[in-house]
């Protein structure tokens, strides 16, 4: 599971993008990479392998800039390489996706028919190319985005910066998350550093006011302005809520991988959660009535899940129907998509 962060600012971002694809670490990665935008012009650097990689890139070769975009890659398409990785660049926009496009090798070709050279083996290099052409076609990039967006099918979620463009970022929900991250004030009380980033914990640090997108949502962010327009192109609010998380926790701490630290964590993770159900008095369990009113009205339940928790939702589901009297069906997360609903 790939990680995205963007961060618009009024000064430098590399650092703080550096600090928020390690806070993405723990979803692992094969690479990572940064795109900044400084003066109008947009560069960027990229390793395979672990951050500290992309990290020494960037102590010999500092990007500046104060707007700019990173990813943490997880292939589906084409290997783990330097030449792979996130950020994709061409001469007029920058974007990092995570997800995969279903149809980009149509869309590789119909581009390809009009002189676009691919560097890449990755399905995400055509939006880089699709929205280039919006663009050289005389559109905005907002309507370059729009006129993109609408030709891809598959999941993705996509932060996009733009030639020439110091001053906005463009951030696109469809299936994978992207959260809205709101910084603190400047003195004027009407600008602000804007963020994206796949989960509220890599913004834990620089804003404590998130949102979350919707599917089909796209928000255009300005530091005085931010826009929200869902799949039917009307302008909504998404909810702002302060993050529960720390921005101090962060890493491996004593453990040698995040795997390990997961599994060590979890006594603690199940005691939280059960916490709220169990009454310590009485050595009760209660689960809210809601949660079986909703769930009994459901025309069907579906848990979807992988490896581990996929043997965790079979026990949810012997629990459900055999306790609830609900019926339900597990399925694999990375196979559900693709099947039609009965
Ligand atoms: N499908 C894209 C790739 O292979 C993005 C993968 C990801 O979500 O990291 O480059």
């Amino acid at each position: 599971m790939c990680g995205i962060i963007g961060i618009l600012s009024n000064k430098d971002v590399s650092a703080r993008i550096l600090e928020g694809l390690k806070r993405l670490e723990y979803r692992g990665y094969d690479s990572a990479g940064i795109a900044t935008v400084l003066n109008g012009v947009m560069d960027r650097r990229r390793a395979q392998g672990k951050i500290k990689n992309l990290e020494e890139q960037l102590t010999q070769k500092p990007l500046s800039g104060v707007l700019g975009i990173g990813h943490t890659r997880w292939a589906t398409h084409g290997p783990p390489s330097e030449v792979n990785a996130h950020p994709h660049l061409t001469d007029r926009v920058a974007l990092v996706h995570n997800g995969i496009i279903e149809n980009y090798q149509d869309l590789k070709e119909e581009l390809e028919g009009y002189q676009y050279r691919f560097e890449t083996q990755t399905d995400s290099e055509v939006i880089a190319h699709l929205l280039t052409h919006y663009l050289k076609q005389g559109h905005d990039p907002v309507e370059a985005v729009d006129k993109a967006v609408a030709r891809l099918t598959g999941a993705f979620a996509l932060a996009m910066v733009f030639a020439g463009e110091t001053e906005m970022m463009i951030g696109v929900r469809q299936g994978p998350p992207l959260a809205i991250g709101y910084g603190e004030f400047d003195e004027d009380n009407k600008t602000r550093d804007m963020f994206v980033a796949s989960d509220s914990y890599a913004l834990a640090p620089f804003a404590q006011d998130v949102s979350f997108l919707e599917d089909g949502d796209k928000v255009i962010l300005r530091r005085d302005q931010v826009r929200i327009f869902d799949k039917e192109g009307t302008e909504v609010t998404r909810p702002v809520r302060k993050t529960a998380q720390s921005g101090l926790v962060t890493g491996k701490g004593e453990y040698r991988h995040f795997m390990l630290k997961e599994i060590f964590e979890q006594p603690g993770v199940v005691g939280d959660t059960l916490n709220s159900f169990i009454n310590p008095a009485t050595n009760q369990i209660s689960i809210p009535p809601e949660v079986l009113d909703i769930l009994s009205q459901a025309p069907r339940i579906t848990l979807i899940a992988c490896g581990t928790t996929y043997y965790a939702a079979m026990i949810a589901k012997y629990w459900l129907e055999q306790v609830a009297r609900l019926p339900c069906e597990v399925d694999i997360a990375s196979e559900f998509r693709y099947r039609q609903a009965p």
